[in-house]
């Protein structure tokens, strides 16, 4: 693991007058790069040629390094070129769909955004329900074998990239003849079947509310909150009971965008007291806690309760919903505030009060 005060040491070679933002490009890259521009930084984007489209017609991007495969981040050259262009890396969801979490952390010396150590935390699902619960948050049940399902339960697989794969099942005999027919269809292989997590599913809604963690400001904010829409979860209630039955229709939650939200106002009690407890908990587990953005995956009920099946601990891209304003971020900052600009505002912040180091590792 690689520690801070290595980071600190980079950053102490860095000319801090031309700071830059770097991402790679893809995931909520556009919000981070608007971001990073309205607070006056140089941007860098870590960009393959078939995705460079979306940087000329959006443009963002001071200075791009063309990659064939995401992996060629973690080369020397690569590296060495990020820290030459003195730049600050922030993490999104396609790091970790795309790198493995230890390259990440033992390999990548480039300061990042964020908490190294969380990512760890962050990656295993029980170390995940162990920060939730000692959070105080409402985790839905979980089984540790299949014929412990007593009640609609969704399957996952590990590390599985936006819920494909993923199927629902009663009780032990459907969770048989349904893992059988996934595996007959293609859809998930032996291997995936054998580290299947199995959680209680919660019917109610799903919201996802973002977060951000200051370190300058010693607070947790509220910047938004999103709903998804996923292909084809969202299209089944389309086609009639009869007919699903028919085709044998089975739920897939592949994203395919997200869907601005606000709550009933009654809820955010609740909801901000769980994103300081996170954070509270998270300072205990790996100091200084959650830096900048994170963002809980909850159902809530019909009797509003709130249940969190999953934390990330970073920029989501359901806070894309955000780019300019939310009313959130609205309502406590004016006009122009989002996640992607909220970054380059610590990191504005953290470097006025020469914290720079407090904010990466
Ligand atoms: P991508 O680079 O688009 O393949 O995304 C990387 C990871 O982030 C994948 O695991 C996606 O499922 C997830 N992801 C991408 N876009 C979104 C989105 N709009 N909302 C939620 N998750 C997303
Ligand atoms: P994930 O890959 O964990 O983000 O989940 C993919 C989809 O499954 C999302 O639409 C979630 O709302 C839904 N989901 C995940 N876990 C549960 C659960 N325990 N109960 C109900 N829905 C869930």
């Amino acid at each position: 693991m690689i520690t801070r005060e290595e980071i600190s040491q980079l950053i102490k070679g860095y000319d801090l007058k031309k700071l830059a933002i770097a991402t790679i490009g893809s995931h909520s890259a556009l919000n981070i790069f608007k971001g990073a521009k309205e607070e006056g930084f140089r941007t860098v984007c870590i960009c393959k040629e078939k995705d460079l489209i979306v940087y000329k017609k959006f443009p963002l991007v001071d200075e791009f390094i063309i990659v064939n495969d995401f992996t060629e981040l973690l080369n020397d050259t690569v590296q060495e070129k990020l820290r030459k262009l003195n730049t600050v890396i922030i993490p999104h969801g396609s790091f970790t769909a795309y790198l493995s979490t230890e390259k990440l952390t033992d390999s990548f010396y480039v300061p990042m955004f964020g908490n190294r150590q969380l990512l760890h935390w962050e990656a295993s699902r029980e170390k995940q329900e162990e920060w939730l619960k000692r959070a105080g948050l409402r985790l839905p049940k979980t089984f540790a074998s299949p014929e412990e399902i007593d009640t609609l339960t969704i399957a996952k697989l590990q590390g599985a990239k936006g819920g494909r794969g993923y199927f629902l099942a009663n009780s032990p005999e459907s969770f048989s003849k349904k893992v059988k027919e996934m595996i007959r269809r293609g859809l998930i292989s032996k291997e995936d079947a054998a580290h299947i997590h199995l959680q209680e599913y919660v019917i109610g809604v799903n919201v996802y509310p973002h977060y951000f963690s200051s370190i300058i400001k010693d607070d947790v904010e509220f910047l938004g909150v999103d709903k998804r829409y996923e292909s084809t979860v969202d299209a089944i209630g389309r086609v009639p009971a009869a007919e699903q039955l028919e085709i044998n229709l089975n739920p897939t939650y592949t994203i395919v965008g997200n869907i601005p939200l606000t709550l009933r106002e009654s809820l955010l009690p609740e909801l901000l007291t769980m994103g300081d407890n996170v954070q509270k908990t998270a300072r205990e587990i790996a100091p200084p806690g959650i830096i900048g953005p994170f963002c809980l995956e909850t159902v809530i009920t019909d009797k509003l309760e709130i249940y969190t099946f999953e934390i990330s601990a970073r920029i989501v891209a359901g806070t894309n919903v955000g780019v300019g304003t939310s009313p959130y971020a609205y309502l406590k900052y004016g006009e122009k505030m989002y996640t992607g600009r909220r970054i380059a505002l610590e990191i504005r912040e953290a470097l006025k009060q020469k914290r720079l180091s407090d904010v990466v590792a």
